[in-house]
């Protein structure tokens, strides 16, 4: 068993990533250690705060840290949310406001204009030490109205490409085989277990 700590405070994303990571890992996350107080988001790019959450962690003295941001970026509002994708409404960080407000935003978006993508940067440090990052991204389209109840975030007004059902309709393993966390962090295990090429 490997062990890894998650810089992560949102318990559904350090679930799927547990669930992404798969077999042979011990997993720790930031309720294991709730004295550390949480990295401040201020980066302007999704790779600079996903490298401050898991540098901020190198206190606990863990061998491997892995810190997920993340958002939603969507092309009829030039990239918005963006990093600001768990805030968009505002604090606290509330999904369902997130979801309304982005649906008034986009009401009078076409559904040919419509489309959007989730972004999901990882960083890993080792040893106390930033050793790389990974990036996944997954196309897809903003519904007009929310459907399903897996998921988190945006997940119910995410449809990906070359699928019908969104991301909270489809079930957790189609989201893992599409999803930006899912391209990732296969490539953050390909990296930490290159397959043997004989
Ligand atoms: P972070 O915790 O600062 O990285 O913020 C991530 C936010 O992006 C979440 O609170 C969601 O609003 C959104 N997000 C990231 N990944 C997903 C996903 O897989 N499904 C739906 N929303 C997501």
């Amino acid at each position: 068993m490997q062990e890894i700590l998650l810089a992560t405070g949102n318990a559904k994303k350090g679930q799927e990533l547990a669930e992404l990571l798969g077999e042979g890992w011990t997993v720790w996350t930031l309720r294991d250690f709730p004295k550390v107080p949480p990295a401040i988001e201020d980066g302007d790019t999704f790779e600079a705060n996903a490298v401050k959450k898991a540098l901020a962690l190198t206190i606990t003295g863990s061998g491997l840290i892995l810190a997920d941001d993340s958002g939603l970026e969507v092309d009829a509002l030039g990239g918005a949310p963006g990093i600001f994708s768990a805030r968009y409404a505002g604090e606290p960080a509330d999904d369902a406001r997130n979801n309304a407000l982005l649906l008034e935003n986009l009401a009078t978006v076409s559904d040919a204009e419509r489309g959007a993508q989730f972004r999901c940067v990882l960083a890993l440090v080792a040893g106390g030490k930033l050793f790389r990052t990974f990036e996944g991204i997954c196309r897809g389209q903003i519904l007009r109205t929310p459907r399903g109840t897996n998921g988190f975030g945006y997940d119910p007004l995410f449809v990906p490409d070359g699928y019908a059902a969104t991301f909270a309709e489809l079930p957790a393993a189609t989201k893992h085989m599409l999803s930006h966390r899912g391209r990732a962090t296969r490539q953050l295990l390909e990296f930490l277990h290159p397959p043997d090429r004989g």
